[in-house]
């Protein structure tokens, strides 16, 4: 089950915001939505400059810092690596490979709900990360430590 926004609802949502949807911008989009995998903006550029030769990094950057100012993507960062983008704006659990840097979500409540933490503590989340570093799958498969 996944309710991550589709393309067409966050370029409707940055349409209703006034923001102008160049094509290149809509590449990103499209590149983004559903993703799982919270790419960094190197990584997007370089799997989309083949299709959109005129792409920039600047570009990339550019529509990513939209994107976050509208509330359609997270942007989280990492000591000492790139940030990673990702559509998955609810509270959700990041699973770290240190291997090879990969980042995945897992879809599940979380250990404690921020209803929970605001009746104990009175504390009101604004932002929530909760990350389990290790090896992913395909790393362990390969053999790589
Ligand atoms: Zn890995």
């Amino acid at each position: 089950m996944s309710t991550l926004p589709t393309a067409d609802e966050m370029l409707r949502t940055l349409q209703h915001a006034g923001c102008r949807i160049t094509r290149q911008r809509s590449a990103i989009i499209n590149h983004l939505a559903g993703r799982i995998d919270h790419p960094s903006a190197r990584r997007i550029y370089d799997s989309l400059v083949e299709r959109e030769p005129g792409l920039s990094l600047a570009t990339v950057y550019n529509t990513l810092s939209t994107l976050v100012d509208n509330g359609l993507v997270r942007s989280l960062d990492f000591d000492g690596s790139d940030n990673r983008y990702v559509s998955n704006t609810r509270p959700h659990i990041n699973l770290l490979c240190t291997t090879c840097g990969g980042i995945i979500d897992l879809d599940r409540e979380l250990p404690v709900g921020t209803e929970e933490v605001f009746a104990a503590t009175g504390f009101e989340t604004t932002d929530c990360r909760i990350e389990y570093r290790g090896r992913c799958a395909r790393c362990r498969a390969n053999g790589r430590t």
